[in-house]
């Protein structure tokens, strides 16, 4: 299909900032964007990045048939851009509109909106290390009715945020989650393996909470509160001992988070130790406890790791992780993570693409 180009003038192009110190807040000039109706998607267009007009009606606004995805791009030291693993991404994407009833976007279709968006805005991928052109891919349906059911119509977009660390304080801060059996993600049977907007407006309240109790996130159990499954935006990871990264289970309550993904990956080539497995609350504060545990955080694409040093309970009791401390294996991790999105280190075939040069 071709890609049209709406392109701002270059005189009203902005100047992309020297330094990007914020996740998420900056938007470049252009968007990608395409319309489904009849059955197809149509009139796939790079656009200056706006508002989009919608009638009140738009089934997106009143029940929630929208979903996302998180990527992020790279500039190396070659000067050229560089995306991480977008295939999952699109796979995923699609995964979640099987979920929530919506169409697939063709791979074709957002891997060129992507690579010429970003060719288009290429001057917006920060240089500096923990700074990348966070992707944002995001679908919502468009039908104007009250009724329902599935919209016939939707809009999907690429938009792009250069963004620094997603923690103000970066690698160095470790967080405290609280464990809590009150409030749960998402259940078997709902749409916990989707990465849509009705998940994350759910997240909020617990979110409230944990707050108020002195934690940054959530760390949700299962639904009859006897395994871990994962954080809000974020899959959950401890290590042992000996050095091995233990990720829960994927079930269908638990997000497949890619960078939980590539850990594994990782793993089975022999590049570090990580296993998954179903872990019992209870084991897992007992491992705490006897000190097995040494280090625990959150895995996802916005911060690579999380670190986290302490688990809050309800009963207003904590458990502090190892010596308190970021560990060793942590920091090796993320430190061989953010080596291979920049380039500096070779990671395994296919993780990278390179942005090519289009003909506008
Ligand atoms: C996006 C997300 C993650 C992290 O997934 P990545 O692919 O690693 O970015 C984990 N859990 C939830 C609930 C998410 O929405």
């Amino acid at each position: 299909m071709e890609i049209s180009y709406n392109a701002l003038p270059p005189e009203r192009r902005r100047t992309p900032p020297p330094k990007v110190e914020t996740f998420g807040k900056i938007r470049t000039d252009h968007m990608f964007v395409a319309d489904y109706r009849d059955g197809a998607w149509r009139d796939p267009r790079i656009t200056p990045y706006g508002p989009f007009a919608l009638p009140p009606g738009a089934a997106c606004l009143h029940y929630g048939q929208t979903l996302f995805e998180g990527a992020k791009a790279f500039r190396h030291a070659d000067g050229e851009v560089y995306v991480w693993r977008f295939d999952e991404n699109m796979k995923r994407l699609n995964h979640s509109a099987s979920v929530l009833m919506m169409p697939e976007v063709p791979e074709e279709l957002q891997l060129e909106g992507l690579l010429r968006l970003i060719d288009l805005e290429r001057g917006w991928c920060p240089e500096k290390p923990e700074c990348s052109l966070y992707i944002r891919p995001l679908m919502f349906a468009v039908q104007d009715m009250l009724a329902v059911k599935p919209s016939k119509t939707y809009i999907f977009c690429i938009m792009l945020s250069p963004s620094g660390p997603y923690y103000a304080g970066g690698f160095d801060k470790a967080i405290t989650l609280l464990i809590t059996g009150r409030y749960h993600r998402a259940v078997s049977g709902g749409t916990g393996t989707a990465k849509c907007a009705g998940n994350y407006a759910a997240s909020l309240r617990p979110a409230g909470h944990a707050a108020n109790a002195g934690a940054e996130q959530v760390l949700y159990l299962d639904a009859s509160n006897t395994y871990l499954e994962e954080a809000g935006s974020m899959n959950h990871f401890h290590v042992l001992a000996d050095g091995t990264f233990v990720i829960p289970q994927f079930n269908d309550s638990v997000l497949r988070s890619i960078t939980s993904l590539s850990v594994l990956e990782l793993a089975a080539q022999g590049r570090l130790r990580a296993r998954q497995e179903k872990i019992a609350l209870k084991n897992f504060v007992e491992g705490l406890r006897s000190g097995e545990i040494i280090e625990a955080g959150g895995l996802g694409t916005a911060a690579v790791i999380s670190p986290v040093n302490r688990y809050l309970f309800e009963d207003g009791s904590s458990l502090i992780v190892g010596d308190g401390k970021i560990g060793r294996h942590s920091r090796d991790l993320y430190e061989l993570y953010s080596r291979m999105q920049f380039g500096s280190v070779p990671a395994p075939e296919g993780w990278l693409r390179r942005v090519p040069s289009y003909e506008k």
